[in-house]
């Protein structure tokens, strides 16, 4: 005898990857450039875990364009364009800053095992990725942030500090401040 008993039972669903957060794929990339596609949407940046150790919080949206093209020789290329925000933590008072993000990028597509397109020692001419059947759109977007992001920010000069002017005792205090006390040893509360 079977007994069914679903009390207790637990069901994990993996969050369905859909409307911002889905998972943009390319189906024939070299299709798609010679078509002159073009695609746009949004990625969190919490879905973008090779992110996460250069920023300092993963709150956030960026959108993205996506374009299909030729170059002058004909050959497939994709353009991208990056604009949104990332968390960044400011390297003089550590107080978290929004970096905005505004990057463009042209990437000419070479068949995996290709031999590297003829100028790629040009410093000139467009980078190239290997692009198989499919291309992973939110890794694309991924790379262009990672190589966009400095490895370093500060606010502007004279800018440091506003953050600590905003709360003070029972004031009102962003989580921003709240944050960036814990980090820095001056403003730690030894209570
Ligand atoms: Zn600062």
């Amino acid at each position: 005898m079977i007994i069914f008993d679903s009390r207790g039972r637990k069901y994990y669903h993996a969050p369905l990857m859909s409307g911002p957060d889905a998972v943009q794929r390319l189906e024939d990339p070299f299709a798609f450039a010679r078509a002159g596609g073009s695609r746009s949407g949004r990625i969190a940046i919490a879905a973008m875990p090779r992110l996460q150790d250069r920023i300092a919080g993963s709150e956030g949206v960026v959108s993205f364009q996506l374009r299909g093209g030729l170059d002058q020789r004909q050959r497939p290329l994709l353009e991208l364009e990056v604009a949104g925000a990332a968390q960044m933590r400011c390297d003089r008072c550590l107080a978290q800053m929004d970096f905005p993000l505004k990057l463009a990028s042209r990437v000419l597509l070479a068949e995996p095992g290709a031999a590297q397109p003829e100028d790629a020692d040009d410093p000139e001419a467009p980078e190239w990725i290997e692009a198989g059947q499919e291309l992973d759109v939110l890794e694309l977007v991924e790379d262009e942030i990672l190589l966009g992001l400095p490895y370093s920010v500060r606010h502007g000069d004279g800018k440091c500090g506003d953050w600590r002017s905003e709360g003070g005792r029972g004031a009102k205090v962003s989580p921003f401040s709240t944050l960036a006390s814990l980090l820095d040893p001056e403003q730690t509360n030894k209570g």
